[in-house]
């Protein structure tokens, strides 16, 4: 089980939210946003990201799209907003306390 590629969509009811769709293998697909998640339990789980991965459009209704397989990713202008925040990544620093007697 490999990754092939991933696409991310912005989300249309917050978009700062990005939804990140997979390809498994080159076939199979998941994704990660609300109307994936609520179909746990039917056999034709899909999504809007899905079908526009299936139907061939997703490059143009993407934000990104990262090919694991070429090692390639492109974005749209609007993916590389500068007033996007990068994920700050949590580094607890221990500070060194200096003991004196
Ligand atoms: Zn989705």
């Amino acid at each position: 089980m490999a990754i092939t590629q991933m696409w991310k969509f912005r989300s249309n009811s917050n978009p700062k939210i990005l939804y990140e769709t997979l390809e498994h293998d080159g076939e199979r697909l998941t994704c990660n946003c609300p109307g994936w998640c609520n179909k746990k339990n039917t056999l034709d789980r899909t999504c809007r990201h899905v079908r526009s991965v299936q139907a061939g459009i997703a490059n143009e209704e993407c934000e990104a799209k990262i090919d694991y397989r070429t090692g390639t990713s492109k974005s749209r202008k609007f993916f590389m907003d500068p007033t996007k925040k990068t994920p700050e990544i949590s580094n607890p620093v221990h500070k060194k306390r200096r003991i004196s007697w």
